[in-house]
């Protein structure tokens, strides 16, 4: 289901109507969360917007990942977006919950614009731009920047690129249409350094995290018998991993890609311990049999069908018990 033209009409008449916009992504932002929402307030500040951009979580620091997009000088820190904003747009975040200490401003803001392309996403909005056939946030920004009217210049495609390899896996995943690569040409066309963005995103890494996925690679366990038959893989990370290696939670982001490409699972999950909150962070990952973003939806997360997550209070253990139970029970779908 994509959006209607009346919700397009409408994110451009509020993004037109106000002068100073509040843009914020969901905790922990990767590739498209950080992405389209720089994409989008550069594009803004371009046809003269005060843009500030933020999200609700510690540490309050771009992953080395992303450090080398342009217009991150947008950014502020959570403690100094304004307590009422006029607008707030909020990218690529599903629910309310996952603006983490900014959740609190939707209620407190005068108008709430969502751009999301979750299918779990609750339309929290007073408008709601929302697109689960798109590949990425990134793609629904490009179409508000064409709509705009503001030029797509390599300030605001670096960011947009980011967003849309993040979320296609390099243009692997299912999403990836025809579309999408033309989008990627237009993208491209401008002049960005794909191959450092790709390098940054992909293939760059502490020694430490290389060390580490060794690790955890070593303790994964394989339960042939789980998922009905069709096979989990499950790994921890704790927080004690993370502290001996001085790594932080953005650096494992990657491990899951590893640890899915085990063909005698269809189900991959790992168990991230936050040290910032204690929490589990759950990710999981399915290769087409199974609904994990359904299970994960249920169990108080979101995500997409084959690519999801939660997060849980209690022990790592207790976590991988509910996502055995619910993984039991989950309905395999056809090809
Ligand atoms: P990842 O496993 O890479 O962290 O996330 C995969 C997908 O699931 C992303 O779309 C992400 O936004 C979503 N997701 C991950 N963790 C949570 C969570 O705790 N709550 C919700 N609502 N979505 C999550
Ligand atoms: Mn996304």
């Amino acid at each position: 289901m994509s959006a209607a033209e009346a919700d397009w009409q409408s994110a451009v008449d509020l993004l037109c109507s106000y002068r100073e916009v509040v843009l914020v992504c969901h905790v922990g932002p990767d590739g498209d969360a950080l992405g389209s929402m720089i994409g989008l307030g550069s594009a803004l500040r371009a046809r003269g917007t005060r843009v500030l951009a933020s999200w609700g979580s510690e540490p309050f620091e771009v992953p080395t990942a992303y450090a080398s997009l342009p217009a991150l000088d947008l950014l502020v820190p959570a403690s100094q977006v304004p307590p009422a904003p006029g607008l707030l747009v909020t990218l690529d975040t599903g629910d309310v919950d996952r603006l983490g200490s900014l959740a609190g401003r939707v209620e407190a803001a005068e108008q709430v614009l969502v751009v999301d392309h979750h299918a779990s996403n609750t339309r929290y909005g007073t408008a709601n731009l929302v697109d689960p056939s798109a590949a990425a946030t990134a793609v629904l920004v490009a179409e508000l920047v064409d709509r705009l009217g503001v030029e797509l210049t390599a300030e605001v495609a670096a960011p947009l690129y980011t967003g849309l390899v993040t979320d296609t896996g390099s243009f692997k995943y299912a999403a990836t249409t025809p579309s999408v690569h033309a989008l990627a040409g237009r993208l491209l066309a401008t002049g960005i350094r794909h191959d450092l963005i790709s390098r940054d995103i992909w293939d760059t890494a502490p020694f430490a995290y290389v060390q580490l996925l060794g690790e955890v690679a070593a303790r994964a366990v394989l339960e042939r018998c789980a998922v009905g038959g069709l096979g989990l893989v499950w790994t921890r990370v704790d927080a004690r991993d993370l502290e001996r290696h001085g790594l932080g939670l953005a650096d494992v982001e990657g491990v899951i890609d590893v640890l899915r490409t085990a063909r005698e699972a269809e189900v991959a999950v790992v168990l991230k311990h936050d040290p910032v909150d204690g929490r589990i962070k759950v990710s999981a990952r399915s290769k087409g049999a199974v609904d994990v973003g359904a299970m994960c939806t249920a169990l108080g997360g979101g995500g997409h069908r084959f690519a999801a997550g939660f997060t849980a209070s209690g022990s790592a253990e207790q976590a991988l018990d509910t996502v055995r139970l619910a993984l039991a029970a989950a309905p395999h779908l056809s090809a």
